[in-house]
């Protein structure tokens, strides 16, 4: 199951990810969106991060080797939460 969130908006949440678990007995994968509808990164099989496709400048990206194997840097859900609260300060 694909899950698309959005810049600016909440990221999907582990209780979100268990109840869609629950429900539907099937992975979730989290698609990261932006204002574009444009994929700026997108979450692999290890669920480490989302692996950037293009964009996410100032984001804060994890470059270690992801479990998966590949080896584009990653967008930490810690990095979309500081996203969020810049957007509340
Ligand atoms: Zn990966």
């Amino acid at each position: 199951m694909v899950v698309f969130t959005y810049a600016g908006c909440a990221v999907l949440s582990p209780l979100g990810r268990e109840a869609l678990w629950k429900a539907f007995g099937v992975p979730v994968f989290e698609q990261y969106l932006n204002s574009k509808n444009k994929l700026p990164a997108t979450e692999c099989d290890a669920h480490s991060g989302l692996h950037v496709v293009s964009g996410c400048e100032g984001f804060r990206l994890e470059h270690d080797i992801c479990a998966c194997g590949n080896p584009a840097p990653r967008l930490m859900r810690e990095s979309r939460l500081e996203e969020l609260a810049g957007l509340l300060a």
